[in-house]
């Protein structure tokens, strides 16, 4: 029986936050959480990344900024004349 590859806890962890991101490929993804599903650290590593890049997205969730506000409306606008010439 062909024992499962295992990336390696280094491997892995290396791309953990890429993982959260999603901005790995499928077989990529697959490699990591098959380490993951043998791994209890490395599991909890995930779900601390988990945590914090919920946390993070709420975060940026919140209002911009009355200054940013206003420098994206201004730029809004801005394209928008130029669609309208
Ligand atoms: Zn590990």
């Amino acid at each position: 029986m062909e024992i499962h590859h295992d990336c390696g806890c280094e491997s892995a962890r290396e791309r953990l936050d890429i993982l959260i991101d999603r901005e790995l490929s499928d077989i990529e993804c697959a490699d990591v959480r098959a380490h993951c599903e043998t791994c209890e650290s490395c599991q909890q590593e995930v779900a601390v990344l988990e945590t914090l890049t919920e946390k993070f997205r709420m975060a940026c969730a919140e209002p911009a900024p009355d200054h940013l506000r206003i420098a994206i409306l201004h730029s809004v606008k801005n394209a928008k004349v130029i669609r309208d010439v």
